[in-house]
């Protein structure tokens, strides 16, 4: 074991001599307390060591002493429904034993000692087996089947395996490895956090993660196993979009790493997650979600690990062949923490004294998502997509951070705080989000909603290109210089932003609509269009076009009920035929 002395103490920052037979990245104790800490950088004999608990009172000649190991995490059954701080530490059961305030240098496991799971093997004595191979499952709640899986690099024969009752480190069995050592088998692994967990293939995203959200799903979707980046301007409507993606996307899993800055960020989502209701399930949504928070009296070098921490877990439940959703908030405040340890560590400072790595240090964490095929011989796949809030101030993405994130994310969501100052939400701007994966994913969508689809949704796309373009020609010279079909541009654009667009997250027919109906919807605006442009070369006028009465059939569209909309959207579709047809023939009479 090394053990040396405190040399200075900076912040969350601590410098120890005799520390040569240490390691990079190992966890050790500092001082008295036990604080626990993890080191950043060797020199020599020195250690620097980020210390992700309050350092006061710790001062030089006090001892450091090295665990020897990394930091890790405990994977095994009791992660779901948790909530950990950056580090792993079980919120709740600290605060039952210690009060509010976490004691410092506190040593409470992840995952409870004392619950029981009950074990039921799938793979008995004689099997052999590779890394990744289940050897049987618990049912962690009534949502997930938590597969109990043959940890990476390990190989043998099972020479014993057990039914029953266990807690997360008895033995349910024992394995015997190809050097003939015989070894325990337990519920529960370990896993160090800065290493990503191994897969045997990536896969290119080819599917997308369906959220039910309209302008996510058909505009800017994100790849199952993608990546995206969400800006989040105060009041912008971040934090329900977040809630809108946890309870509707299709993924078994959520991760939610929560990095907030002042207090009550973060307890808005330790109030507001535990009371969601998984429209699935009609469960708490707690019972497929992990939650790891940074709490405001902690230091903010715990965020920084906080990252890794959750992705680590995500991974895991991976590997059983789920697919997850990373939702990281914010990524802004981990850089942070990671700006003010490289300031302490007195690194060469880089754009708004962010360190120089801070654009690899982002590509590490989003290139751990992806869908793969995971370790383990039945072949299983599974997927992680990484959701990345960003808080740039000011809303001003030019920021380091916002710039760094978008040259690794293949999706932007642009929330746009002027947007939801019109009650328009979600608040995505459509001009500059953008979505990298509409051409992956154009064969699924047309293949499992509908030919047209992608059509459809490029139309969007490029009519609100347009309104915008129109915008400000109307600016300069008013709306009567705009041609007729100009103007119907503008009423179709408008028609996409209000009747498609527009999603209102708290009522129910609305908050959730499926790819079908989603496709529907865009077959009135688009048949509308069409039709319209048939008035238009026949001679019709533009404000007679523009005032017919189905409109406001297609205004109300997203409010006919999902198991309803195939009977009453056919007939919005025959009224705009007629209504078409009749002014034509108005305008043949004249
Ligand atoms: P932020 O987290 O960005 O500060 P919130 O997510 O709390 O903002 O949203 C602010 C308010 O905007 C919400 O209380 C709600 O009234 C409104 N809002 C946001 N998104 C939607 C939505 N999809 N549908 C309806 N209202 C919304």
């Amino acid at each position: 074991m090394v053990e040396g002395k405190i040399l200075k103490v900076s912040g969350p920052l601590v410098v120890a001599e005799g520390m040569r037979e240490a390691n990079m990245f190992d966890v050790v104790r500092v001082g008295e307390k036990r604080l626990i800490g993890e080191i950043i950088e060797m020199h020599g004999d020195r250690a620097s060591i980020q210390v992700y608990e309050e350092t006061a009172g710790i001062g030089r000649g006090d001892k450091v002493v090295s665990t020897g190991a990394p930091l890790s995490v405990e994977l095994g059954p009791g992660l779901l429904t948790n909530i950990y701080d950056g580090i792993q530490r079980p919120l709740e059961t600290m605060r039952i034993k210690v009060g509010a305030n976490l004691t410092r240098g506190i040593d409470e496991p992840a995952l409870d000692r004392t619950k029981l799971w009950h074990f039921t093997p799938a793979l008995k004595f004689g099997d052999r087996v590779n890394p990744g191979d289940v050897y049987g499952t618990v049912q962690e709640n009534g949502v997930i089947l938590h597969k109990i899986m043959v940890p990476p690099k390990t190989r043998g024969i099972i020479v014993d395996l057990r039914e029953g009752d266990f807690r997360v480190t008895d033995r349910i069995g024992k394995i015997k490895y190809e050097d003939g050592t015989i070894s325990d088998i337990t519920l529960m692994q370990k896993w160090p956090v800065r290493v990503a967990r191994p897969y045997k293939e990536k896969l290119p995203p080819v599917d997308p993660m369906i959220t039910g959200q309209r302008i996510i799903d058909a505009l800017f979707p994100i790849a199952k196993g993608g990546t995206a980046c969400v800006p989040g301007p105060f009041g912008s409507g971040k934090t329900v979009v977040q809630h809108q993606l946890a309870k509707w996307s299709d993924v078994d899993l959520v991760v939610y790493i929560g990095c907030g800055e002042r207090g009550n960020e973060m307890t808005d989502v330790l109030r507001e997650f535990p009371e969601l209701i998984d429209p699935k399930t009609g469960k708490s949504l707690m019972e497929r979600t992990v939650l790891i928070a940074n709490t405001s009296d902690m230091p903010v070098a715990a965020r920084e690990a906080s990252i890794y921490t959750g992705i680590t877990i995500a991974e895991y439940f991976r590997d059983m062949g789920y697919s997850v959703a990373v939702i990281a908030d914010s990524t802004s405040r981990w850089a942070e923490a990671l700006r003010e340890m490289s300031g302490r560590l007195e690194e060469m400072p880089g754009e708004e004294g962010y360190p120089a790595y801070l654009t690899s240090r982002l590509a590490q964490f989003y290139e751990r998502a992806g869908k793969v095929v995971c370790l383990g011989s039945d072949g299983r796949e599974g997927a992680l997509s990484a959701i990345g809030a960003v808080s740039p101030q000011g809303g001003d993405i030019s920021e380091p951070v916002t710039q760094a994130t978008l040259r690794i994310v293949k999706v932007f969501w642009g929330l746009d705080a002027s947007l939801a100052y019109r009650r328009h939400f979600p608040a995505l701007n459509w001009l500059n989000s953008y979505s990298l994966y509409r051409d992956r994913l154009s064969g699924w969508f047309s293949e499992n909603v509908a030919k047209n689809f992608m059509d459809y949704t490029g139309r969007c796309l490029k009519t609100l290109q347009l309104e915008a373009d129109l915008q400000e020609i109307v600016k300069l010279v008013g709306m009567d210089a705009l041609s007729a079909e100009d103007r119907l541009t503008l009423d179709v654009a408008q028609s996409i932003r209000e009747d498609f667009l527009q999603q209102n997250a708290f009522v129910d027919v609305d908050c959730y609509t499926p790819l079908p109906k989603q496709h529907a919807m865009l077959e009135l605006i688009f048949t509308y269009e069409d039709q319209a442009r048939r008035a238009i070369a026949a001679g019709a006028d533009i404000e007679d076009i523009c005032n017919l009465p189905v409109h406001e059939s297609i205004g109300r569209a997203k409010s006919v009920e999902n198991d309803r909309y195939q009977t009453e959207f056919a007939a919005i579709l025959r009224d705009i035929r007629a209504q078409v047809d009749r002014l034509i023939e108005a305008v043949e009479k004249d």
